[in-house]
């Protein structure tokens, strides 16, 4: 793993919000490209606010279950959050060019 790969993207395994490297989360203080493990470790997630540090899991280790209970396998969801990600990835740059 290089030091530059911003690709990361890590599920809280509660409400299953993702943090995009790549796109930060600048609501809460964190940046486009900020890496994850920089993140403040006593930093919850904004979506669920649990309190205690929630261990957020890589994209690629999580599965889920969607609304009727089935398994969605990794790559499903990040299949779909892959639209998402482009168009706040793209969001982000625009941002950045103003
Ligand atoms: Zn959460």
């Amino acid at each position: 793993m290089s030091e530059t790969d911003l690709s990361g993207q890590y599920v809280c395994p509660n409400c299953e919000y993702v943090y995009d490297e790549a796109v930060g989360d600048p609501r809460e203080g964190w940046p486009a490209g900020t890496p994850f493990d920089e993140i403040d470790p006593d930093w919850t997630c904004p979506d669920c606010s649990v309190r205690e540090q929630v261990d957020f899991v890589p994209i690629e280790q999580f599965e889920g279950n969607d609304q009727d209970g089935n398994v969605i396998s990794a790559e499903t969801r990040a299949a779909a959050w892959g639209a998402k990600t482009r168009a706040a990835r793209a969001e982000a740059q625009r941002e950045e060019q103003q």
